[in-house]
């Protein structure tokens, strides 16, 4: 039986942080046997936030570098970017028609977006979930392996393939989202807020944060009242998460924890935390730096991959130009 295919892709903005590991790259790299994987350096996204689109070219090959450094194999997922696959412009613009704009200014990311700063409501942030819906439906994606924060976009996507197939004629699937054990990883500086390259570099730990930056931002992170270790995630958020970031380095459960630090105070417990990260990351960091001693091995993996990627987007293109009737030639 053919695999299913899946599609993710991230933004090359900013830092990779610990959110964007735990919440999609290292499912990707768990699911790769398992599915036919597609994995996009969204470099188009990332044009949807001004200030973050400097450096794209050494940022673009720099996370490709740190995928790579983390476990994803080019021989058995198609590594690629997006902007080098024009068919998913073609294919946003036609999906652009099929939603009423009032469906996109609920979309809580756009809310937040604007609510946070009313001059960026531009009409490609407005338009992201609809690209986003282009990306995953192109190669017919199944599945998406991405973060609980981007749950709401795949509800869009699944909304257009829906209207497509309705009218158009049935050809894409309703792609369904994939969650890691921990779907949300959360800000150390407000645990309220998911951990986020745009909440400032001291909410969030960088894959590259050497150990004494890893030692400072957990040692400073903020923590609730009563020096309890407890996973309580209503009355304690920002223990808890923490709880759950140990969880995600060490292995070790809530539970197993919670009974270690029963008699110890927050510090020491920060303390073994950030140790434990630093333990998770150092192999990951050597790679990387082995990795990026050659930039363009990363650009040839992501020309290759973008290839491959391109024939499928093609056909998908001219599948749907034909089920809407348009001349092809
Ligand atoms: P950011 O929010 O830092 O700009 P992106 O929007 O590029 O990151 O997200 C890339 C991927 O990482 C998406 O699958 C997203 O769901 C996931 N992700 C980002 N932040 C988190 C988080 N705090 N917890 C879990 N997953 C996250």
């Amino acid at each position: 039986m053919a695999k299913e295919t899946a599609l993710s892709g991230i933004r090359p903005t900013g830092e990779l942080h610990l959110g964007n590991y735990f919440g999609a790259l290292r499912q990707w790299v768990s699911i790769q046997e398992k599915y036919d994987c597609h994995f996009m350096v969204a470099d188009l996204h990332s044009l949807t936030t001004l200030e973050t689109t400097k450096n794209i070219k050494e940022k673009t090959l720099e996370l490709a570098g740190l995928w790579l450094a983390s476990g994803l194999n080019p021989k058995k997922s198609t590594i690629f970017l997006q902007s080098a696959i024009p068919e998913h412009g073609e294919l946003g613009s036609i999906f652009s028609t099929l939603l009423p704009v009032s469906m996109l200014e609920l979309n809580p990311t756009y809310k937040e977006m604007v609510s946070e700063n009313p001059k960026a409501g531009s009409f490609g942030i407005m338009n992201y979930p609809v690209l986003q819906a282009a990306d995953i439906l192109i190669y017919k994606a199944s599945r998406v392996p991405i973060g609980k924060d981007q749950d709401p976009h795949i509800e869009i996507t699944r909304e257009i393939a829906r209207r497509f197939n309705r009218r158009f004629g049935n050809i894409f699937p309703e792609p369904r989202s994939m969650f890691d054990e921990v779907p949300k990883i959360y800000s150390l500086s407000s645990p309220q807020k998911k951990m986020s390259k745009s909440h400032g570099p001291d909410s969030y730990i960088a894959l590259l944060d050497s150990p004494d930056k890893i030692r400072r931002k957990i040692k400073s992170s903020v923590t609730d009242s009563g020096s309890e270790i407890k996973y309580d995630e209503l009355n304690k958020p920002a223990i808890s998460h923490l709880l759950d970031i140990f969880y995600l380095v060490s292995d070790k459960s809530a539970k197993e924890l919670e009974k270690k630090y029963k008699n110890s105070g927050y510090a020491e417990f920060k303390k073994d935390l950030a140790e434990a990260i630093i333990k998770h990351l150092t192999p990951i960091q050597k790679k990387y730096a082995e990795i990026s001693k050659n930039p363009k091995a990363i650009e040839k993996i992501l020309k290759d991959g973008s290839e491959r990627a391109r024939a499928v987007a093609q056909k998908t293109t001219r599948e749907v130009k034909s089920k809407i009737g348009l001349l092809d030639f």
